[in-house]
């Protein structure tokens, strides 16, 4: 019968001979292979401790600015979450309190906002989409770990100049919003 591909191979019914039955030439075979690899340029890198050089425009984890004073340009106006595609921004608006000019710049500001890393698709569109500069994107890629919790990005974890260790247990403040809030 003629074949359509001509890659079909006739299977040979030759018995083995003592060396084939115990594998050896293939074991040895897989080795060679295995140490002309061992020599070679590694190509895989030890993510996360090492990481890949990046283009000029290469978009990575969000960062929340302050402007010169240090205080949050964000008023959480909701536009970022609106243009997301992903929908994987939320946030939580509150007025700022006389006293607190020195923190937030506007009336309005997020008092939490979350941005999921692993429904986030890098496009930049909420960096767009800001009117206040508030949201960039950096050369930063968030980093690995074991949970989907930890890769859902809090306010602290996002805004500039906060120390992983000066950051609020976000629970706590939330039910404290709510209780306030009722
Ligand atoms: S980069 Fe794109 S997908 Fe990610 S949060 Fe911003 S708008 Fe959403
Ligand atoms: S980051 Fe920008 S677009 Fe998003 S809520 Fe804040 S001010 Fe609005």
């Amino acid at each position: 019968m003629q074949s359509l591909t001509n890659r079909s191979k006739i299977v040979s019914n030759k018995t083995m001979t003592w060396s084939e039955r115990i594998y050896l030439p293939a074991i040895l075979a897989g080795l060679k292979i295995t140490l002309v690899h061992f020599f070679k340029k590694k190509v895989t890198l030890q993510y996360p401790e090492q990481t890949k050089d990046h283009g000029p425009y290469f978009r990575g984890r969000h960062v929340l600015k302050r402007d010169d004073q240090g205080r949050e340009n964000c008023t959480a106006c909701g536009l970022c979450a609106l243009s997301c595609p992903a929908e994987a921004i939320t946030m939580i608006a509150a007025e700022r309190k006389p006293g607190e000019e020195h923190l937030f710049r506007e009336e309005k500001y997020a008092i939490e906002y979350e941005i999921n890393m692993l429904r986030c698709i890098f496009c930049g569109f909420c960096e767009e989409a800001c009117p206040k500069d508030a949201i960039y994107l950096t050369e930063m890629i968030p980093t690995a770990d074991y949970t989907r919790k930890k890769f859902v990005y809090t306010k602290d974890m996002l805004l500039e100049g906060i120390e992983p260790k000066d950051r609020i247990d976000i629970s706590k403040r939330r039910k404290g919003i709510r209780e306030g809030a009722m």
